[in-house]
């Protein structure tokens, strides 16, 4: 189950796995008395199950055979000590680790509610001309002086003067641009993002167009929200069992009819 793991999803695998030797490295740091009544390997597969919460798994690592795992597993989980050793464990691993449902909750808001735009904006900004005098073309000064510097006779067209920043709003009356400026990305100091930006921020990644921009998925964070709070009914718990081959099998016989 992904809510099991550290993040809010970005990258459920990769999370999960950070997820599970964190928890390792967490059971092993609580001090733990030993569960009343259990057996030394009941005890170990209470350990490994902590470990992924995966009972198949955790059944062969504490010695079961791999072939009857499964059975093994579900039948430990219902063993009345060895479930009142997970749930014991799991509180106090939750306290060690300071991580409750609420924290994990509010990872999961955090995600979803920043603002992307806080992050990577695209801009559309002026154009050499929209507010150049007369609409002619903007320097900044230290362009206007280069330019100065480097030509030959005739001398560079200052007339539409040096006030040129490119981080103005097109002009809607520019006759080149006509109101469109030009395209920018820009990308927020990752340093000085605010905390409700920060979670969303997954870091950067060198691709072969260029630096690429990580961000955490905010519709999973919601629809895992909305889980957390049993919004869906999504459980897929199918009742008996079906057999699909045998319904494909039937509808294409009434398809052939
Ligand atoms: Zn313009």
């Amino acid at each position: 189950m992904p809510s099991r793991s550290s993040g809010a999803g970005a990258k459920p695998r990769a999370g999960a796995r950070r997820g599970s030797s964190r928890a390792r490295r967490a059971v092993g740091a609580v001090t733990t008395t030993k569960a009343q009544g259990l057996t030394p390997k009941q005890q170990r597969f209470v350990d490994e199950y902590l470990v992924d919460l995966n009972a198949t798994q955790a059944a062969i690592r504490a010695g079961y055979s791999a072939k009857t795992a499964y059975s093994a597993g579900q039948r430990l989980l219902k063993v009345v000590e060895v479930a009142a050793a997970i749930s014991k464990r799991r509180a106090e691993v939750s306290d060690a680790a300071k991580v409750d449902a609420a924290w994990v909750l509010r990872q999961w808001a955090a995600v979803a509610a920043a603002d992307p735009n806080e992050l990577v904006q695209y801009r559309r900004e002026c154009c050499r001309h929209c507010w150049g005098i007369g609409n002619a073309y903007q320097w900044t000064p230290a362009e206007l002086k280069r330019a100065r510097a480097q030509a030959k006779a005739p001398a560079p067209d200052a007339s539409g003067g040096t006030g040129f920043d490119r981080r103005r709003e097109p002009n809607p009356a520019c006759p080149e641009c006509n109101g469109d400026g030009h395209g920018r990305m820009v990308v927020a100091d990752t340093r000085k993002l605010p905390p409700q930006v920060r979670r969303l921020y997954a870091g950067m990644r060198l691709g072969k167009d260029g630096l690429q921009v990580l961000m955490r998925d905010q519709d999973a964070a919601v629809a895992n929200i909305a889980r957390h709070l049993g919004m869906f009914q999504d459980r897929l718990k199918v009742e008996g069992s079906i057999d699909v081959a045998q319904v494909i099998l039937a509808a294409r016989r009434r398809v052939a009819r």
